[in-house]
């Protein structure tokens, strides 16, 4: 056994209670045994972070650029060996983890140059010989906890902004997928953050997010994971009065219209519903296409799914790699089968296949003649699981895009000008991609959605200051 990964409390590599990160790839392959800290070595690492603040928080925009671009190069120069970590810990693509291990680096060096261009205000008072000062400051200590299917770019958008403005981090990863999370935090130790100021406690939901969440000393708190999980960790987040950021779920539609390019449309949902195994909050999971090109359309979606390569995470040929892990598989599978009871049609996919190595490897599915009322076109499903419903009009596309309980990513594919403005303007959702894929965004803007997919201020980009800083307002008579 390689030796296990520990904990990073107050400056420490502490060791505890280790589990073994398994590949979905090849469940032989154990990706390495990380630890899993105690509630006691939360709160010590809560403790840690409470006390990192006041010097963290008063120090140099250069010390922060510092660390922030340091942490960015080490990443770019690891990108090859840190992707492939991310895949075979997590099973997207090599192409896909090397990927979201330089869009991680891209998110540091955003930061770094924001850590030197903190500004703030300086405005006359209503009133004579007072002037007014608008400050930003940090919020304190800030309590992350990610998901398994982004292990670096979630862990990225966060810690970087958490750091850049001044906070102190109790960061927990996701227990599928450790090892990213290790990485980073490894990364930002040496580039030389003080003791306590980013603290490491990998392990349950049930134990060590829980003790986060619990803790008044946590001051801030930005989750993304499922709806049950952030509703329990919104109601506690207000009984303590603490800011908190969630993004959750989405059940996101992709309208086809008639006047569409129907190989972009195509192009669109391959890529939103079936890439990174359907397994991202962006996913494409609704496809609304009008009557007149539907059948059409489906053809084009029946051809392209023959073809695709679903398989081992990192061979070179592989399109779509496996399902995280066994109890996703069984989600997915449950869905198809509620699916197949509603009356909707598999036109496509769906089944379990074999490779060479026991892994958790499924055929991209595509149900045709859904409604939007069916439970496949409700529930978030997170697996490679699209649901087509063929509507009349626009009109009625727009109206079954927008009923749903969520509001993360909405996409059009159309050409034209009149279609795409409205819809830019009336889907009610935190994105609009036209002629895009509904997952697939920039790192320098906002990321977030509306109604059960997000609560809070939006993350990345300038707008992650919202969050990761309070406003204060001086007034001063000279
Ligand atoms: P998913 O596993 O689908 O990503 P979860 O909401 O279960 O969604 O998990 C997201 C993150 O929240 C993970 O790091 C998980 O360990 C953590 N988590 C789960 N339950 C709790 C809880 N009660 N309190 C705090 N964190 C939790």
């Amino acid at each position: 056994m390689s030796e296990p990964k520990l904990n990073l409390v107050g400056g420490d590599w502490v060791a505890g209670d280790t589990a073994p990160n398994i590949n979905p790839s090849d469940t032989s392959d154990i990706v390495g045994h990380y630890a899993r800290a105690s509630a006691a070595q939360t709160q010590d690492a809560i403790d840690a972070a409470k006390a990192a603040f006041p010097a963290w928080s008063r120090s140099t925009p250069l010390e922060r650029h510092a660390v922030l671009r340091a942490a960015a190069d080490e990443i770019l120069a690891r990108k090859d060996e840190l992707g492939r970590l991310l895949s075979r810990e997590e099973g997207k693509t090599l192409a896909e983890g090397v990927g979201e291990t330089v869009r991680a680096a891209q998110i540091f060096d955003f930061f770094a140059g924001e850590a030197l261009r903190l500004t703030g205000e300086v405005l006359p008072s209503i009133r004579p010989g007072v002037g007014v000062e608008i400050t930003r400051e940090p919020v304190g200590v800030v309590g992350v906890i990610t998901p398994w299917n982004f292990p670096i770019a979630i862990p990225a958008w966060k810690l970087a902004p958490a750091l850049c403005y001044g906070n102190t981090v109790v960061f927990k990863p996701a227990d599928l997928v450790p090892g990213c999370g290790w990485a980073l935090v490894d990364i930002l130790h040496r580039a030389g953050l003080p003791e306590g100021v980013v603290n490491l406690v990998m392990g349950r939901g049930s134990v060590v997010g829980q003790t986060i969440v619990d803790s008044p000393d946590v001051s801030a708190l930005t989750f993304t994971g499922s709806v049950p999980t952030g509703a329990v960790l919104a109601a506690k987040s207000a009984e303590l009065m603490r800011k908190v950021q969630l993004e959750m779920g989405g059940k996101n539609p992709f309208v086809v219209l008639a006047d569409a390019d129907l190989d972009v449309a195509v192009d669109c949902v391959i890529n939103g519903a079936f890439f990174s195994t359907g397994q991202r909050c962006t996913a494409s999971s609704r496809i609304i296409v009008e009557d007149a090109v539907h059948d059409a359309f489906l053809d084009k979606m029946t051809a392209r799914m023959a073809d695709l390569r679903v398989g081992d995470a990192l061979a070179p040929d592989t399109q779509i790699g496996p399902v995280v892990d066994e109890s996703q598989l069984a989600q997915n599978e449950k869905y198809i089968e509620i699916g197949k009871a509603e009356g909707a049609r598999l036109v496509a996919g769906g089944n379990r296949v074999s490779r060479e190595t026991e892994g958790y490897f499924q055929m991209p599915a595509l149900f045709a003649d859904c409604t939007n009322q069916m439970r496949i076109a409700r529930e978030e499903i997170f697996g490679p699981v699209a649901s087509v419903i063929a509507v009349r009009d626009y009109d009625e596309a727009l109206a079954v895009a927008n009923d749903t309980d969520f509001g993360l990513s909405a996409g059009i594919a159309t050409t034209s000008l009149k279609h795409a403005t409205h819809f830019k303007r009336n889907a009610e959702a935190g994105m609009v991609m036209v002629n895009l894929p509904t997952a697939g965004v920039d790192f320098h803007v906002p990321f977030g959605g509306r109604k059960a997919s997000s609560h809070g201020p939006r993350e990345q980009g300038r707008y992650a200051a919202e969050f990761f800083t309070t406003v204060k307002t001086a007034y001063t008579l000279a």
